[in-house]
């Protein structure tokens, strides 16, 4: 789960970890007020959940509230397309205005989770900034890497030893090891996955601060955190992967035009794989997971239906748990309530496959039942092709 750079904020600055002085705007006059109060010279930053705003015009310096009024009036409801959002991007519904500060050096400062070693790792570089991602693709060595004993925690020193590898010295590295110890206790304490400082910079006057951060919390550790679901922008997220997660089904949008319907997560991945192999391409898919009813898979139909990417549906289920005549009904229900005219496809095996594959033959609905995945595969890519 994803929240705004403000937010982040707000939780680094309750650990100690110095931010600039901001408020958050819904409506241009608010941002214009904003900025009067905090003195005209100010930076405008609309809130998406995404980064790579800078280079796409979603931060600027202004030097008047009027100017910071006008940037307000051009950011509010526009689609703000950055290299993370994708080409659709995301719409700007809150600002967040900060005092600007004159930049003397800016790092990079992160921590969050190493799948590899399964500990939460330390990143760090002294070319902080907007481009990070380029450094480590050109200069990977110029990329400070730690990863935490979680029985021992981040030791001083070695948070002092990396704040001497990005050059910093005297009072400014002491502050730099405090602000990481912070970080460390923000990943725990508000179960991270990420906790990002991009660019943590170092001020004219000397001064640490978080220029930036983007904060994303476990999905698995919510039901610990009763304000989080509070905290979250639905207007940020897919629409259809918010319906998805009403009936608990997992939706994830994909680039091509094959809607698929599974059980399992391995099962997708696997589908996915198949697919690629006979020339198709996903639209998404969705994971029905197990026992699921024949209202569930209705909806789960809808929503891949609602996709408007998809030109057609493979579904491939095995009905251990679930029963082939239970699937089969329920999309035989979604479909006719959405008058679907696309091809469809289902490979099912399991129990009652006979009966479930019956249902569908009889239902009227532009469908063919596959034997085996790759069987298919090959079929809706061909009903594609058509
Ligand atoms: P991102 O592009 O989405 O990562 O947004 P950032 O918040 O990191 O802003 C992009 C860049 O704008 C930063 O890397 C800074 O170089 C610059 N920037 C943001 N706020 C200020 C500020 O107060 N003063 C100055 N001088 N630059 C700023
Ligand atoms: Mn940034």
């Amino acid at each position: 789960m994803n929240i705004h750079e403000y937010q982040a904020k707000e939780i680094l600055s309750t650990y100690g970890i110095p931010v600039p002085r901001g408020r958050v705007a819904l409506t241009s006059d608010q941002v214009e007020r904003a900025a009067k109060e905090l003195g005209g010279h100010c930076v405008v930053k609309a809130q998406i959940y995404a980064g790579g705003r800078g280079k796409a015009g979603g931060v600027k310096v202004v030097h008047h509230p009027e100017q910071a009024q006008d940037l307000g009036k051009e950011l509010f409801g526009k689609r703000l397309v950055t290299p993370q959002t994708g080409p659709e991007g995301l719409k700007v519904r809150r600002i967040l205005v900060e005092e600007a500060v004159e930049v003397a050096r800016e790092f990079y400062l992160s921590i969050t989770l190493d799948r590899n070693s399964s500990r939460y790792c330390l990143i760090a570089s002294a070319e902080g900034g907007v481009d990070i991602e380029e450094v480590a693709k050109r200069s990977p060595e110029k990329i400070l890497m730690f990863t935490i004993d979680p029985a021992l925690g981040l030791r001083p020193y070695q948070a002092r030893k990396l704040a001497i590898s990005l050059g910093l010295t005297g009072s400014i590295c002491e502050d730099c090891v405090t602000l990481m110890l912070n970080l460390y206790r923000v990943c725990q304490e508000k179960d991270c996955v990420l906790v990002e400082i991009n660019p943590l910079v170092v001020t004219r006057a000397g001064w640490l601060l978080a220029m930036d951060a983007k904060t994303s919390f476990d999905d698995n550790a919510i039901f610990r955190h009763h304000e989080y679901p509070d905290m979250m922008d639905y207007s940020q997220l897919d629409t259809l992967e918010i319906n998805a997660g009403k009936y608990d089904l997992s939706y994830i949008k994909l680039s091509g035009n094959i809607g698929c319907m599974v059980n399992g997560a391995g099962l997708a991945m696997a589908t996915l794989d198949v697919l690629a192999e006979y020339g198709g391409q996903p639209a998404n898919f969705l994971d029905v997971g197990g026992g699921a009813t024949r209202e569930k898979v209705a909806e789960a139909f809808k929503i891949i239906l609602e996709d408007a990417d998809a030109r057609g549906v493979f579904v491939n289920i095995f009905g251990g748990i679930m029963r082939c005549d239970v699937i089969a009904l329920g999309i035989i229900e979604a479909a006719g309530e959405v008058n679907c005219t696309l091809p469809i496809v289902v490979r099912m095996d399991g129990s009652q496959v006979e009966e479930g594959k019956r249902l569908l033959a009889e239902s009227g609905l532009n469908v063919q039942s596959a034997d085996n995945l790759g069987d298919g595969a090959a079929k809706i890519v061909a009903m594609l092709r058509q």
